[in-house]
């Protein structure tokens, strides 16, 4: 069997599970927490950064941090985890779901414009597949109806998939006020559950340590800032173990040799299957000329929602297993009653019609060619 992914260790993260343990604290902001934060401050230039329990986590600190009320909207793209768009619902704001390009999953940063507001109070955006959204174009919509509106509309990057990507060379997530990151076992960097808050915007600094630790300033008072430590604002426990820390920490040290390895898999899959005489068949992924990407997702959009189907039942029977993506949040049990009957048609198109494809680094060359050349027996037995 193949499967879809398949987590590995890097590098020292058993060793370093071990020194947390000898070290007397596995609780959450020691040695290994802030190993992993400075990693992603010195290497990404980001303003501030704290390690999470999940990607899920970071955001709904952001939505903590930018005071979500009830009834304020948030633009979120349908084809979407739930997670991007669940943490700011649990504040009371009201998701106005935007489509996907045609060309590509990201949000289409030709529809935004309309469905601002002046209750708009953020627009999230995910780089699927760490192949990043045309952020210029939604940074200055944001800016310039921030001055209209005289209200500060904030751009939150829902960066699960993108770590060590960039956007004309900015590295993803360091972009939007606030970002979000993603180390669940599927994601590049993997330490089972896992995230991190990226604030990119000086303003959310002091709050988010004290969001992160239960609405209590024991990050200060760990610093000798203040003499005890007390309840001051709204918060949760955000904060992940020692052991989680250690263990990415272990994955961080190999982030290149991980990133190097996808690149080499990912552009395996392209060779073989974006030959002209494939285009009939299904679409490739869609690069655009501003995002240098990090090998994350390797998918096929099929023609309809039966074949992508047929597809990956024909690839489970031979042993692969290929996966469909995001259902239309807009269309889930949850919201379709919530949502104002907007058609979002390619966000449609890539529920029903992506598949992704086995990709995780200890995959090897002859694997590929099995899957490219299973999906090919596939192709031609449908086309007879
Ligand atoms: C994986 C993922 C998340 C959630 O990450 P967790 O760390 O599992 O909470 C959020 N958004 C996107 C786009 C994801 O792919």
């Amino acid at each position: 069997m193949i499967p879809f992914n398949k987590p590995m260790i890097a590098g020292n993260e058993l060793e370093y599970i071990r020194k947390a343990v000898d070290s007397g604290k596995i609780s959450g902001n020691g040695s290994y927490t802030q190993l992993c934060q400075q990693y992603f401050e010195q290497r990404f230039h980001f303003h501030k950064s704290l390690l999470t329990t999940s990607c899920t986590a970071a955001l709904e600190m952001s939505a903590i941090l930018i005071n979500i009320q009830e009834g304020d909207e948030v633009i979120v793209p349908s084809f979407a985890f739930v997670s991007t768009a669940n943490a700011f619902v649990l504040r009371g704001a009201k998701i106005v779901f935007a489509d996907s390009s045609p060309a590509h999953p990201n949000i289409d940063s030709n529809s935004i414009e309309s469905l601002i507001t002046p209750k708009t109070k953020a627009i999230i955006v995910l780089h699927y597949g760490g192949v990043a959204c045309e952020m210029d174009k939604i940074t200055s919509l944001a800016n310039h109806y921030s001055l209209h509106y005289g209200h500060q509309i904030f751009v939150i990057e829902d960066a699960a998939h993108s770590i060590g990507a960039t956007y004309r060379n900015k590295p993803l997530g360091g972009i939007g006020n606030l970002s979000a990151i993603s180390f669940h076992e599927t994601k590049n960097i993997q330490a089972g559950e896992g995230g991190m808050l990226i604030i990119n915007d000086e303003q959310f600094e002091k709050r988010a340590e004290v969001i992160w630790e239960k609405g209590t300033n024991r990050v200060a008072f760990s610093r000798n800032e203040v003499a005890i430590y007390d309840w001051i604002d709204i918060g949760s426990s955000f904060l992940p173990s020692e052991i989680t820390a250690a263990f990415l920490f272990g994955q961080l040290e190999k982030f290149d040799a991980i990133n190097v390895r996808r690149k080499y898999l990912w552009e395996t899959y392209w060779q073989l299957f974006s030959k002209d005489s494939n285009r009939h068949l299904f679409h490739t992924p869609v690069i655009p000329e501003y995002a240098e990407h990090n090998y994350h997702i390797f998918y096929l959009v099929c023609k309809n929602k039966e074949q992508r189907n047929d597809l990956i039942r024909f690839l489970a029977d031979m042993g692969i297993m290929a996966v469909f993506h995001y259902q239309s949040l807009h269309l889930s049990p949850f919201f379709k009653d919530k949502h104002d009957g907007r058609n979002l048609p390619n966000a449609e198109i890539f529920s029903n019609c992506l598949v992704r494809l086995p990709l995780y680094p200890n995959l090897v060359d002859a694997e590929i060619v099995k899957i490219y050349e299973a999906i090919m027996t596939f192709y031609s037995d449908i086309e007879k």
